[in-house]
């Protein structure tokens, strides 16, 4: 089996309780870590060595909720109308890109979002699809693009009527099934999955109640948990109670989708009976501060009081060294409590959802939890200890500090370097961008 031992680093845990240990070698055989201490690489001779020196390694981070379909989208030239509000701003730029995409740009946007990921530091994206020309076998092509760059993930199909009514509900809640069921096939045969599966909804504005309960249905056969937009806007709040006269949460758990392994997104809206019924079921939300400010949606006032917090970009890259620091400042700007200790709990807290998707230990560096590493050239003029780690993560650490990424085991990004011609693909999803944009163009909102 495989063997790797990073030699002579400096620990950091920032899943509490947080610890910094000094010149620890870190043992990983397979997909595990197996022993962690001083010395410890002592007892394993024959493993490949890597030079931990003056380094410090992090459990590698998640980005609890990701749009890989933007990938193509960085300075994107196209016409488009005003963008006043959140409904504008999707008819006229997010759900006329999505409807460009085919089977190659699904693929690039994989790839690149991938290699982003992995050279910020991020170890797991958890992904929310559109391709609403490109359903049937689009969960597919993006787990093969993170596949091909070494990156943990979950997809999902975000499941809408926005273009073809009825039509297009079951083809998204069939191609969520179908990607689960082939996940599923290959665990049976022995294979561990980098890539796992959700049943994924874009938001209750866009799903009728056949659309729920057809995702209740997909959620139940394959095992899976939601992920889903809720009350991203006000639009959204406001649609519930004039459609259905039920608040957002109530809705949804009419149709048995709150769960532990469900994970709503935004929350903005939602109201503290909405909360705390959240809560009640353990659902994870993930809170995307930059994206709420780059579509003026508003701040989520109740976010101290939801339970399962985490931390996604909602497609603004996937540099959570970034978005744990706009995530701070905006808090402080609201005049919130949180320290950045608060919110690095909020992001180390990602990897208890994959821990119930891939039933296996994530988040610190220990013997028995998953190899997934983030190696940093991090060097600070002011004591790094364990009362203050989480400070060093928001006012020092950045993603230019990141050397090197270990997934599952095996380092997919050493010294910056990846084993494949990075300016290759970017060369190709170059064109392929201009393709999509032109595409764009002709799409109407
Ligand atoms: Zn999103």
């Amino acid at each position: 089996m495989n063997q790797i031992v990073i030699e002579n680093a400096t620990v950091v845990q920032t899943m509490a309780p947080c610890e910094v240990a000094n010149q620890v070698d870190i043992v990983v055989e397979g997909d595990k870590i197996v022993a962690v201490g001083v010395n410890a690489a002592s007892g394993y001779p024959l493993a490949t060595r890597f030079d931990g020196s003056g380094k410090i390694v992090i459990p590698g981070m998640v980005c609890a909720h990701h749009h890989y379909y933007s990938g193509l989208s960085r300075g994107m030239l196209v016409k488009a109308g005003k963008q006043t509000d959140f409904i504008e701003v999707l008819k006229q730029w997010w759900w006329r890109l999505d409807r460009a995409l085919d089977e190659e740009a699904c693929f690039y946007s994989s790839l690149i979002c991938s290699i982003d990921a992995i050279a910020s530091g991020t170890t797991s994206c958890i992904d929310h699809h559109a391709s609403p020309s490109y359903i049937s076998g689009s969960l597919e092509t993006i787990a093969s693009g993170m596949r091909s760059v070494g990156i943990r993930g979950l997809t999902c199909y975000e499941t809408t009527d926005r273009n073809r009514g009825l039509a297009e509900l079951k083809e998204g809640v069939a191609e969520n099934i179908a990607f689960a069921q082939s996940i599923d096939r290959k665990k049976k045969q022995g294979e561990m999955p980098l890539v796992e599966a959700m049943i994924g909804g874009h938001a209750p504005f866009t799903i009728s109640d056949e659309g729920l309960s057809l995702m209740a249905a997909a959620s139940s056969e394959t095992g899976r948990g939601i992920h889903l937009h809720v009350a991203e806007d006000a639009y959204d709040a406001v649609w519930s109670h004039h459609q259905y006269a039920a608040d957002i949460a109530d809705r949804l758990e009419k149709f048995g989708l709150l769960s532990p392994k469900s994970l709503l997104v935004h929350g903005l809206y939602l109201n503290r009976h909405e909360i705390d019924l959240i809560n009640s079921h353990r659902v994870f939300v993930a809170h995307n501060s930059r994206s709420n400010m780059n579509n003026h949606v508003g701040y989520c006032s109740l976010l101290q009081h939801i339970d399962n917090l985490v931390l996604g970009t909602d497609g603004c890259g996937s540099n959570m060294f970034e978005e744990i620091k706009m995530a701070f400042f905006k808090h402080r700007d609201q005049g919130g409590t949180w320290w950045p200790a608060d919110f690095l709990k909020v992001l180390a807290r990602g990897n208890e959802i994959l821990e119930l998707y891939f039933g296996k230990r994530f988040g610190r560096i220990e013997a028995g939890y998953s190899a997934d590493l983030t190696i940093l050239d991090y060097h600070s003029p002011t004591p790094l200890v364990a009362d203050n780690v989480g400070s060093h993560v928001v006012w020092g650490m950045s993603s230019n500090a990141v050397d090197s990424v270990m997934v599952d085991g095996r380092l997919v990004m050493e010294h910056r370097c990846f084993p494949f011609d990075v300016a290759q693909i970017y060369a190709k999803a170059a064109e392929v961008a201009k393709r999509v944009w032109k595409r764009v163009d002709d799409i109407m909102p």
